[in-house]
């Protein structure tokens, strides 16, 4: 027996082979291929849509698009690793026409179109939506922390520079103390170090002291609190050190990204209202379900997603819920009953709590409830309160909460689904090891982040769907 001859290399073939086929007729990358083509491209904002009259010609948007496509789709992203592609990899050489871009145009058409490849994303979400593959009924929103270009070595906050600058204070003070005693004796330094390492010593501390110093104007300047040396956008997040806040809007029907999205904030609590409300959008949707975690419970954003004609499901968060200012249990919140009509509470001794007084703090309006005499005769003081008597807030919105609220209890199977829907997204990215940034600044992650979001969508409808089915439909649209 021999084994599996392959063919012999000096062999010439009468009719070689053509680039066609290279390719298999069910490849993804015949999908790309269609529907990167049937993109407008100019429509969409790319530069060079139109090829210049005059000097060396450009490469076609189109072609780079394709190239980046089918590189995030293979977990290929850098421009240099993309460029590699073009010389060796035979799905690619069909795919470009055996065009060869170097890495630096490559990398260029990245950050020169970074602003168009969300439009790129949306263009495929209603090629999905005419197949019917978002239910448009109920989206998951969630977040996870991607880190970016920046050490956390090349990260300070005000606090951190602070404190450097009190250390360096004091070594410098050692420093000084320590050469004045020379001076003082006219002998060789009793330590280690001679008087001229001291003094270069001192040397490099007011320099670094003066880069913390430049570094504190600037952010006591911009009014920030922190400041991100590699790249200026990134923020101190928690898990990854130093990245940003991607932010994705699931469809729970097939587990679709409906609306990603990346921001610097280092919670979620700002993100409800605009992540849901643009998950509306583009599943045009008038009426829609939100599940979140108790990271986006904020009364202002739930009040605006309800007057959006949202439904939301997030519960509260529970950290000092039933907890005193010491940590001791005391009666929730929740235990408490709001009567409307007289506008006060009912506390769970049946007492009632009158309304006293209102105030404003940080753009939050709340009222104030307490009955001062009634806690001061009460048996069950001690399980209430801690004070003479309890004090319960209401915030101007806080109806919207308890409406909210009352829709988590009656539905608590909605919220365990979240869970579901969401990992799916996060856990494939991270297994493409798209959760780590390559380029730097705002709106390049964001570039970066629509690609890894388109691809994740792309995988996920040819996996629902097939190449075929996905090939008749772009074919059908153009
Ligand atoms: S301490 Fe006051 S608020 Fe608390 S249960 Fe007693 S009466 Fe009600």
């Amino acid at each position: 027996m021999s084994y599996i001859e392959g063919v012999d290399r000096n062999q010439t073939q009468l009719l070689p082979a053509s680039v066609e086929e290279y390719v298999g007729e069910e490849a993804a990358v015949r999908v790309i291929e269609a529907f990167v083509g049937g993109l407008d491209v100019r429509a969409l904002g790319f530069g060079r849509a139109e090829p210049a009259g005059t000097g060396r010609p450009a490469y076609a948007p189109h072609d780079l698009l394709k190239l980046y496509l089918y590189g995030y789709l293979h977990r290929i992203r850098s421009s240099r690793r993309l460029e590699a592609e073009t010389k060796r990899n035979l799905e690619v050489i069909w795919l470009l026409r055996a065009l060869r871009p170097d890495f630096k145009t490559i990398a260029d058409f990245r950050r020169d179109n970074r602003e168009c490849f969300k439009g790129v994303f949306r263009r495929f979400n209603l090629l999905l939506r005419k197949l019917e593959l978002f239910g448009a009924e109920l989206v998951a929103i969630d977040g996870a922390k991607f880190k970016a270009v920046n050490s956390p070595r090349r990260h300070y906050t005000v606090k951190q520079l602070t404190e450097l600058t009190a250390q360096i204070d004091a070594r410098i003070e050692e420093y000084l103390g320590r050469l004045d005693a020379e001076d003082a004796v006219h002998a060789d330094l009793p330590a280690a170090l001679t008087k001229e390492q001291l003094q270069a010593k001192l040397a490099t501390l007011t320099e670094r002291r003066s880069r913390y110093q430049d570094w504190q104007t600037e952010l006591a300047a911009t009014g920030q609190t922190e400041i991100s040396l590699t790249d200026p956008d990134s923020r101190g997040q928690k898990q990854v050190g130093v990245g940003y806040n991607v932010q994705v809007a699931v469809d729970a029907k097939h587990d679709l990204i409906a609306e990603p999205a990346v921001v610097q904030d280092q919670n979620d609590l700002a993100q409800l209202h605009p992540m849901a409300t643009a998950a509306q959008t583009q599943l045009a949707a008038t009426t829609l379900a939100v599940v979140a975690d108790a990271g986006y419970h904020e009364a202002g954003q739930l009040e605006k997603c309800e007057q959006a004609g949202l439904t939301t499901y997030v519960p509260a968060r529970t950290g000092t819920l039933g907890q005193g200012p010491g940590g001791q249990p005391v009666y929730p919140k929740t235990d408490f009953t709001y009567e409307a009509a007289q506008d006060r509470y009912r506390c769970p001794a049946g007492q009632t709590l009158a309304w006293r007084y209102a105030t404003k703090a940080r753009g939050k309006a709340r009222d104030y409830y307490y009955t001062v005499a009634a806690c001061g005769a009460c048996p069950q003081r001690a399980q209430c309160t801690t004070a003479a008597y309890r004090k319960i807030s209401r915030l101007e919105n806080e109806a919207v909460v308890e409406r909210q609220a009352a829709r988590v209890t009656a539905k608590p199977e909605l919220v365990a689904e979240r869970k579901t829907i969401v990992e799916h997204v996060f856990g494939t990215l991270r297994l493409w090891g798209h959760d780590e940034f390559l380029c730097r600044g705002l709106e390049m992650v964001r570039a970066e982040f629509s690609l890894s979001a388109l691809s994740y969508n792309l995988r996920r409808a040819l996996n629902l769907l097939g190449v075929p089915t996905l090939l008749a439909a772009m074919t059908a649209r153009a």
